[in-house]
């Protein structure tokens, strides 16, 4: 079963069916944020459903286009693209009504997500691929930082990754930095610039003329890439944005 309703034009829509003993006919309704549920009878098969909803398309489209743009759909992504480290995973939906939430199945060797559960709460599935950007981040991140930190011969403590708002990166008086995990999604350059940048806080927590010294040791072109960073990031999907 598929989680979407195929619009066509490159266009889907979020799409729950939910079996009803109560149920005497089939009921379609669309929810303010632009996803499709169905309630039907357990005695109704998937495929009976499914031409049901290919007699209702135009029906369906119009009534889409009357909607109000103010709750717009959440895209979900078919796959998540990570520019910093140079990987593409591939993201698998099962619905599962069965199941109250969703559960991650991340296969690291396939590079493949599946989500299964409530795959038409758009909430739950930007919960999920968050939850799944940082436990990518978590491995990758601290191993990065650990080797910069290495041959910048400089001590760090704790690494931890979140997905802060406002906020690339982090560092302590205790020496403990935190990244963001949306730093996968930039280029590997502006990724390690921010890891430099944090790296050197653990010697001056300031930005001084001689932390700058010590970051244009380990990256010349920092100017550049600090501005850079300060500028809208549209390599950054827009379920990881908030
Ligand atoms: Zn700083």
């Amino acid at each position: 079963m598929m989680p979407f309703y195929d619009l066509g034009e490159g266009q889907k829509i979020p799409l729950s069916i939910r079996y009803n003993k109560r149920a005497k006919s089939i009921k379609m309704a669309l929810s303010a944020s632009r996803s499709l549920r169905i309630t039907s009878p357990h005695t109704i098969s998937e495929q009976e459903i499914f031409s049901l909803l290919s007699e209702q398309h135009h029906w369906i489209k119009r009534a889409l286009n009357r909607m109000p743009e103010a709750v717009p759909a959440v895209a979900f992504p078919d796959t998540v693209e990570f520019l910093g480290i140079g990987q593409t995973w591939s993201v698998h939906y099962q619905p599962n009504l069965l199941i109250s939430h969703i559960k991650l199945r991340i296969d690291s060797a396939h590079r493949q997500l599946t989500l299964s559960g409530q795959t038409q709460d758009e909430h739950l599935v930007q919960d999920a691929l968050i939850k799944f950007c940082k436990h990518v981040a978590k491995e990758v991140l601290t191993t990065k930082t650990r080797e910069l930190a290495e041959k910048m011969q400089i001590s760090v403590n704790k690494i931890s990754v979140r997905n802060q708002r406002a906020r690339w990166g982090s560092c302590s008086s205790k020496a403990n930095i935190s990244l963001n995990c949306k730093l996968l999604f930039l280029s590997p350059q502006m990724m390690n610039y921010v890891i430099i940048h944090e790296l050197c806080h653990t010697h001056h927590l300031n930005h001084s003329a001689k932390f700058w010294a010590l970051v244009a040791r380990f990256e010349p072109n920092y100017r550049a890439l600090d501005r850079a960073l300060n500028q809208y990031h549209t390599s950054i999907p827009s379920w990881c944005q908030f």
